[in-house]
């Protein structure tokens, strides 16, 4: 039988995640762009524009609020925005992004549908520094307000970072793999896996990742 266009598009993200196989895809589910676009993102948009609350406001081109779907079912949570990403105003823009993307593509998802993208921080520390207490202090309630709006079904933490801050624990990222946690007030499933930075870094990680993500998929397939 002649390959599919889809299927030769499958076997290119799962070569980028280091993976030699196939595996079915979900269907992305149908995306809701609201054209009702709700006054609460506009306030929120507006608010992380022009926030002042840390001194990354000092030197960021752009707040980067998030990208995406807004009734999504998942959500992604990465760390900080990084140059381009400072550039563009768009989270997960470089090569990082790219490996993102490609990750969310094996499992079935893509930027824009049923997937929602954003930081822990949403301006760019400079020189890509980790975020400092009082920033995620500071920032961690526009994230929390995102999440009050989407109500994702499950969140994906992406690095140290993100793990550590929205479970606050200082708990290394390979222990805390692998099992089901839960985010704040609305007790949302979140599992973690590796940031794609570090896995451009370490690619002998991507293994792992990939089953961080099919685990991540299984479990979702469950609450769904
Ligand atoms: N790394 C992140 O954690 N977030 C981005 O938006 C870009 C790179």
């Amino acid at each position: 039988m002649a390959e599919s266009a889809d299927s030769r598009r499958r076997a290119h993200y799962l070569t980028a995640l280091g993976i030699e196989q196939w595996l079915p895809r979900r269907a992305a589910a149908a995306t809701t762009d609201p054209a009702d676009s709700t006054q609460a993102w506009q306030q929120l948009s507006e608010e992380v524009a022009r926030c002042t609350r840390c001194d990354l406001h000092r030197t960021r081109t752009r707040a980067v609020l998030g990208v995406g779907d807004r009734h999504a079912q998942w959500l992604v949570v990465g760390e900080a925005p990084g140059a381009e990403e400072d550039r563009q105003g768009e989270p997960f823009v470089g090569r990082a992004g790219q490996l993102l993307d490609a990750m969310l593509q094996a499992i079935g998802l893509a930027r824009g549908h049923n997937v929602y993208i954003a930081n822990i921080l949403k301006s760019r520390p400079p020189g890509n520094r980790d975020p400092a207490a009082e920033e995620v202090a500071a920032c961690l309630p526009y994230l929390e307000r995102q999440i009050e709006l989407i109500r994702p079904r499950l969140i994906l933490a992406v690095g140290r970072i993100a793990m550590q801050n929205l479970l606050a624990t200082q708990g290394s990222l390979a222990g805390m793999r692998g099992k089901v946690h839960e985010f704040g007030g609305l007790k949302t499933p979140l599992i973690v896996t590796y940031h794609p930075a570090y896995l451009l870094r370490k690619p002998e990680d991507k293994r792992k990742a990939w089953e961080d993500l099919k685990f991540a998929r299984s479990v979702f397939a469950r609450l769904a």
